[in-house]
């Protein structure tokens, strides 16, 4: 009975791989077809047979069910084919995903813990088969991607993240824990779907949801110590950045929509210079959407330009601005803004749209983090493009359809001058006989490293300098033959070398924070960032 469950199970399943030998000793015989076909060829296969597939959602369910299948051919597909995979085990597919959950859905993926289970959260916990967790992703779905209020179904985003904790950074699949925390869901179409998995209610909000959230903290902190990194994803912002401060001076918390999204376009910006000239505080920055995204990266850039000019962050603030639903944010409105928003209210008219708003501030950049697609119109890059002889241009929204504009939208509008990153990704573009290159400003260059050199030095604190850190060693991956085709960004291919310097950088600005637990620190933190890493090729099994 032994060999037919290892066969069931995906942690130690390797299929056809096993060996003659294996077979013997593991009372696999039988159970196989003869053939012995080795880790390399079995990629090969799985990879012809994922490409077959036209609809990438089926791409999707093929690559979960070989997740569930054979943990290990799972990831070494994703790490070998890294860009051709991410797009489908990340935005935009993991989106469309979520927003099919309910009809896709066989078998539960990580975590489930909703209301029902109040004041049992440490029970729950504990039905988890493993016990050594060093990252968690957690969300309450209130606000997937672009896509909003998905409930329950907002899993396939902890359940993505994570995967690309393993396949981009290195922490190994069985200490990693997707969590979403189900309160109800404010959509009615979920709510009235008769196939919707998750509780059927309206969301909990103030102080219950606030106190379920509380149990949930304590439980995990309770059940796996303070060295677990709880990442927050998707809450909505009403919820985020509240929870971010309560948590982050009593548990290791990363928020990787605040946090992650500023060290990667903060990154994308230095970088850039090179192309734009000038130092980031030469500059003037124009945010269309001041939520999560938006404000974070606006904080991040404002830092960095204070610890380069020695200038209070408060003057360093003064070049960076921030439209929201109702216009740019100006001294008028303080009274009435949000907290994330005040430290961004200016001296200046008041401004409704974007186009104007471009036209008074003349920015260098415009970022685009309000997850409104079609939001940089032609005369809105037009007008960028007659003021800046480079204009930068970040589309962020996710997922594609959300994105604010396309690459080829950008580049033509702009005759070609745009520097160009988006979150989602889009194809290389050919105007006027040369071929421009898109980035893809996506947190997932910087959450996987991150995490990993938290883990790795055995962090029990998140520090900004850190966000900064990580920010840094991304930057230095970008070369000059990257700039030249115009990127801002690494390729996605060195991934895991480049994931092994933002850990290694994270790792050391622990140690000098004096947050770093694991003594004493390691001499060459690169080198012990790589040998940390899963890597996902079989064992032998003896
Ligand atoms: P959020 O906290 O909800 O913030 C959205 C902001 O956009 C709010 O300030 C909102 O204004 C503003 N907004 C909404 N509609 C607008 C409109 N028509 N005109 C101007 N502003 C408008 O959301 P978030 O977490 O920042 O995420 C926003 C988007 O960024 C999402 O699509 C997400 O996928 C994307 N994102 C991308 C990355 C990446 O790696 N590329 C990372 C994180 C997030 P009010 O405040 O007035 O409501
Ligand atoms: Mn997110």
């Amino acid at each position: 009975s032994s060999g037919y469950n290892l066969l069931r199970d995906p942690r130690y399943n390797k299929g056809l791989a096993f060996t003659e030998k294996e077979r013997d000793v593991h009372y696999l015989r039988g159970l196989l077809p003869p053939a012995v076909i080795p880790q390399e060829l079995q990629e090969k296969r799985l990879m012809q047979s994922l490409r077959r597939y036209e609809v990438p959602l089926n791409k999707y369910v093929a690559l979960m069910e070989l997740e569930e299948r054979n943990e290990r051919l799972f990831y070494k597909l994703l790490i070998d084919n890294v860009e051709e995979l991410l797009p489908i085990v990340y935005t935009p597919t993991v989106g469309e995903a979520c927003q099919k959950y309910g009809s896709i859905f066989k078998r539960p993926q990580g975590l489930y813990i909703s209301l029902k289970e109040k004041g049992r959260i440490l029970e729950v916990l504990k039905n988890w088969p493993e016990r050594k967790i060093q990252v968690i992703v957690v969300t309450d779905g209130e606000r997937i991607l672009g896509l909003g209020d998905l409930g329950y179904q907002g899993m396939g985003i902890p359940v993505g993240k994570l995967a690309l904790y393993t396949a981009l950074g290195g922490v190994r699949p069985s200490a990693c824990l997707p969590i979403t925390i189900d309160v109800g869901t404010n959509n009615e179409q979920l709510l009235k779907d008769e196939f919707y998995i998750g509780l059927r209610q309206k969301r909990a909000t103030g102080k219950k949801h606030y106190d379920f959230l509380d149990e949930f903290m304590k439980a995990v902190k309770q059940n796996y110590g303070e060295k677990v990194l709880v990442q927050y994803e998707d809450f909505a912002n009403h919820n985020a950045f509240e929870l971010l401060a309560k948590y982050d001076t009593t548990h290791l918390v990363f928020n990787d929509d605040i946090q992650g999204t500023a060290a990667v376009v903060l990154a994308g910006l230095v970088a850039s210079l090179k192309l734009l000239g000038g130092s980031l505080a030469d500059h003037t920055f124009l945010f269309f959407g001041a939520g999560e995204a938006g404000t974070g990266i606006a904080e991040l850039i404002a830092l960095a330009i204070s610890k380069k000019t020695n200038a209070l962050v408060e003057e360093a603030r003064k070049n960076i601005w921030l439209v929201d639903s109702k216009g740019l944010i100006v001294n008028a409105r303080k009274e009435s803004l949000q907290a994330h928003k005040k430290p961004w209210a200016h001296e200046h008219e008041p401004v409704n749209n974007l186009l104007d708003t471009i036209k008074a501030i003349k920015p260098a950049a415009i970022i685009g983090t309000s997850g409104v697609g079609k939001t940089f119109t032609k005369e809105v890059i037009e007008a960028m493009a007659s003021i800046n002889k480079r204009p930068l241009i970040m589309a962020l929204s996710n997922p594609t359809a959300q994105s604010e504009c396309t690459a080829e939208e950008a580049y033509t509008w702009s005759e070609g001058r745009a520097v160009f990153a988006s979150g989602s990704p889009f194809p290389p573009v050919e105007y006027n006989n040369k071929l421009h290159i898109p980035s893809q400003a996506n947190n997932c260059y910087i959450f996987p490293g991150f995490g990993f050199g938290l883990v790795m030095a055995g962090a029990v604190r998140v520090h900004n300098d850190m966000l900064l850190a990580a920010s840094e060693a991304l930057a230095s991956q970008v070369t000059e033959e990257h700039y030249g085709k115009g990127m801002i960004y690494p390729p996605f291919g060195n991934i895991r070398k480049i994931s092994a310097h933002i850990a290694a950088n994270v790792a050391a600005k622990g140690y000098e924070l004096g947050v770093a637990t694991r003594l004493p620190q390691p001499a060459d933190l690169v080198k012990y960032a790589e040998s940390c890493m899963y890597t996902p090729n079989y064992r032998s099994y003896r």
